[in-house]
Formats: structure tokens, C-alpha cells, sequence
């Protein structure tokens, strides 16, 4: 990738000034992952403020794009706007806004970028699910495995592919430290509790991929699915890194995606994030399965419930949004400590086992029906 012409870039969106922010769309931070490929291909994500309506919020990125795509060496723009306040939408899993040619070509792409290609690889795969979470730290790798562990248990094929490259958890989660094996050309993914798996921190050294940009995200996504040997699997579960950005793009114009979980903590500062990651599912016509709040309550040794990021925020923003509520998983020390262990709680007897089977059942009911 030209590093010359993502500053090109940048300067000529830094060029289109955000009129409910009076700055500049660089300035003021609704860039997002920025990125471009050696073929001028260039990704971003816009954040609209709320409130801004979705015609402001359009007319936005159209100027964006625009700006984009007048640099020279440019070849295509793909970008998103991820705004809940502009995207206002009645309940259901389908935007009726989107419009044909929008579910067709969400991002106007002339050539199919490689993860596109290579999720149409996994053809043994039934269905596909992203967890997602707006911010990190909220616990999305946590109930990615431990979902994965309970979806497996119910008998469903399962595999968990750890995509969340500058937080690769899985090996920690399950506790695998062996490199994976190759057969046949094809990289043989770890199998744990039933679930397949297969992570990005299997292959490379997580504290150099801190460094990486979006092509080279790209690439490793695209290695994950392609060249890993999935077989036949009922659901691949996969982790995604936190906001919304490249990963999530690719995944949505690969139309593999059958729905995405969002995990949140019931935090203010979460939930604005978890807003906008429903708010770019739903543009894009993903159905967003539903919303689970992580880190809900600490229960006390009397059974009272001290509510440390504050009562219920998720669920609400989630009622409010129109999104579905999965469940709230409590704090638990144990849920921690298993997974700092390798050994996920969802296999084992405790209370947390069971909420892991409630969201499993839900999640396994929502793929039935597509
Ligand atoms: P993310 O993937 O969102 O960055 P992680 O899944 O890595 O977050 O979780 C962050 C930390 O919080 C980890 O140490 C994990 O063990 C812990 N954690 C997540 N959910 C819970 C929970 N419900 N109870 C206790 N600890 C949790």
C-alpha cells in the first residue's frame, strides 16, 4: 500500500468540513479506518453524529467519497456512514431504506477485494455469525468462545474463527499453545470442547500485528478463511476486532454473514459504540441477532447485586435501537479465571455455564429460521 496516498487521502478528506461539527471530517474524528491497497482501493468509515438525519448523514458521505476518490491513484472508494441517529429504523432485521442496488453493491466495489472472495470459500459453512462490540475490554472474545463452547455442546457443527487481530484471545481462551498443523496445502484448526478454531495469534506474533494496516488485516483475514480447512460446520462463530472497521466491511460486502451478535457492557461510553456497530449492520442490511450486556451485576456473597457499570444500559439502548435482547451475563471472578486458564466456563458446572446455553439457544433457534 502507497503510504503517500492514504496522507493524499487523508488531506482531501480533512478538505470536507462536518457541518453539525464545524470541523473538518478528519479533524473531528468521523474517519475510520482509513485504508487503501496497492490497487488504489480505498476503505473508510464515516461517523456521523447523531441526530444528524440520514440525508445529512448521506449527503456526507457522498461529499467524502467524492473528495476520495479525486485523488490521483485512487481506483475506488468504499466507505460506510455509521451514524444510529441517522439510521433510525423501524424494528425488524431489514432496512426497507436500503434499496436494491444499495443490498447488491452496499459499497459501489468493482472488483471483489480478496476476503470477499475468499469468504465465498468456505462453502461447507452454514452460517456465519460476527460478535462485535464497540469498544474492547468489553468481553466480545470472551462470550465469542464461550458461545462457540455452548453452540457446540447443543450439537450444532461449530467452528470459531479469531479474527480480532490486534487482540488475538482464542489461544489464551482454550489454552492452546502448539502452532497449528498443515494437511493437504491446508492449515488444520485446533479443536477444543467441539469447536474448531483457528486464530490470527496462531500464526503470528500478536504484538507485531499491532503494527499492521488494513491490507495486511486484510490478508490475514482472508488466510484464516481460505486456507484453513473448516470442513463442514453448522456455524463459524467469528470474533472481530472492536469498532468497526476493515474486518467488518469485508465481511458484510462478502454476503456470508447470516446475522451479528453485539456484545456491550452496560457502560454510557460502551453503548455509544455499540450504537454505532448496529447502526453499520443494519445499513447493510445484516441483521443484527441481538444485543448481549456483558459485565451486567457483580453478585454479592448475601446474593445482592451491586450494578458496577450502572443497571440495565445495554438493554435499554438495545430496546431503543429496536434491536433484540439476548441476555445480560454477570460478572463472574470464576468466568475470568477460567479464561485466563484456557478452560472456557461454558464447559463447565456453574451458573455462567448456563447463561452461555440460554444465548446458545437463542443464537442456534435464529439459525434455524434462515
Ligand atoms: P474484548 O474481546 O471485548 O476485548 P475480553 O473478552 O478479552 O474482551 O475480556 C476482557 C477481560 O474481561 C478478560 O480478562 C476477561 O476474562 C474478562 N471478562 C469478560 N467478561 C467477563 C465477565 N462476565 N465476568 C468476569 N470477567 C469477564
Amino acid at each position: 500500500m502507497s503510504q503517500s496516498l492514504l496522507l493524499r487521502v487523508r488531506a482531501a478528506l480533512a478538505g470536507v468540513i462536518n457541518p453539525q461539527s464545524g470541523k473538518n471530517i478528519v479533524a473531528d474524528g468521523a474517519v475510520q479506518g482509513l485504508g487503501a491497497d496497492d490497487e488504489g482501493r480505498v476503505r473508510f468509515a464515516l461517523a456521523v453524529p447523531e441526530g444528524a438525519g440520514r440525508e445529512a448523514a448521506e449527503a456526507l458521505l457522498a461529499e467524502a467519497k467524492k473528495a476520495a476518490g479525486a485523488v490521483d491513484g485512487v481506483s475506488v472508494v468504499t466507505a460506510v456512514a455509521t451514524a444510529h441517529g441517522s439510521a433510525k429504523q423501524p424494528q425488524g432485521r431489514h432496512s426497507p431504506q436500503a434499496t436494491a442496488s444499495a443490498h447488491d453493491n452496499p459499497f459501489g466495489l468493482k472488483n471483489k477485494p480478496r476476503v470477499e472472495a475468499a469468504a465465498e470459500t468456505l462453502s461447507g459453512v452454514k452460517s456465519i455469525i460476527a460478535v462485535a462490540s464497540g469498544k474492547g475490554g468489553v468481553g466480545k472474545s470472551t462470550v465469542a468462545a464461550n458461545l462457540a463452547v455452548a453452540l457446540a455442546a447443543s450439537g450444532l457443527k461449530t467452528g470459531l474463527l479469531d479474527a480480532d487481530v490486534y487482540g488475538p484471545s482464542a489461544p489464551t481462551l482454550f489454552g492452546i499453545k502448539d502452532k497449528p498443523t498443515m494437511n493437504d496445502g491446508k492449515i488444520v484448526p485446533h479443536e477444543a470442547y467441539g469447536v474448531k478454531i483457528m486464530s490470527i495469534g496462531m500464526l503470528i506474533d500478536p504484538e507485531q500485528a499491532i503494527a499492521w494496516r488494513g491490507p495486511m488485516v486484510m490478508g490475514a483475514v482472508r488466510q484464516l478463511m481460505s486456507d484453513v480447512d473448516w470442513g463442514e460446520l453448522d456455524v463459524m462463530i467469528i470474533d472481530t476486532p472492536p469498532g468497526t472497521g476493515d474486518t467488518h466491511l469485508s465481511l458484510i460486502q462478502s454476503k456470508r454473514l447470516s446475522g451479528a451478535v453485539i456484545v456491550s457492557t452496560p457502560q454510557e461510553m460502551a453503548l455509544a459504540d455499540m450504537r454505532r456497530g448496529v447502526s453499520l449492520f443494519r445499513q447493510t442490511e445484516t441483521p443484527v441477532i441481538g444485543v448481549i450486556e456483558n459485565m451486567a451485576w457483580l453478585e454479592m456473597p448475601g446474593g445482592e447485586r451491586q450494578y458496577l457499570f450502572g443497571e440495565g444500559g445495554a438493554k435499554k439502548a438495545a430496546e431503543a435501537l429496536g434491536a433484540p435482547f439476548l441476555g445480560a451475563i454477570p460478572l463472574y471472578p470464576e468466568l475470568r479465571q477460567a479464561s485466563d486458564d484456557g478452560l472456557p466456563l461454558a464447559a463447565r458446572d456453574h451458573p455462567g455455564a448456563d447463561v452461555f446455553k440460554k444465548l446458545a439457544r437463542d443464537v442456534a433457534g435464529y439459525i434455524k429460521t434462515k
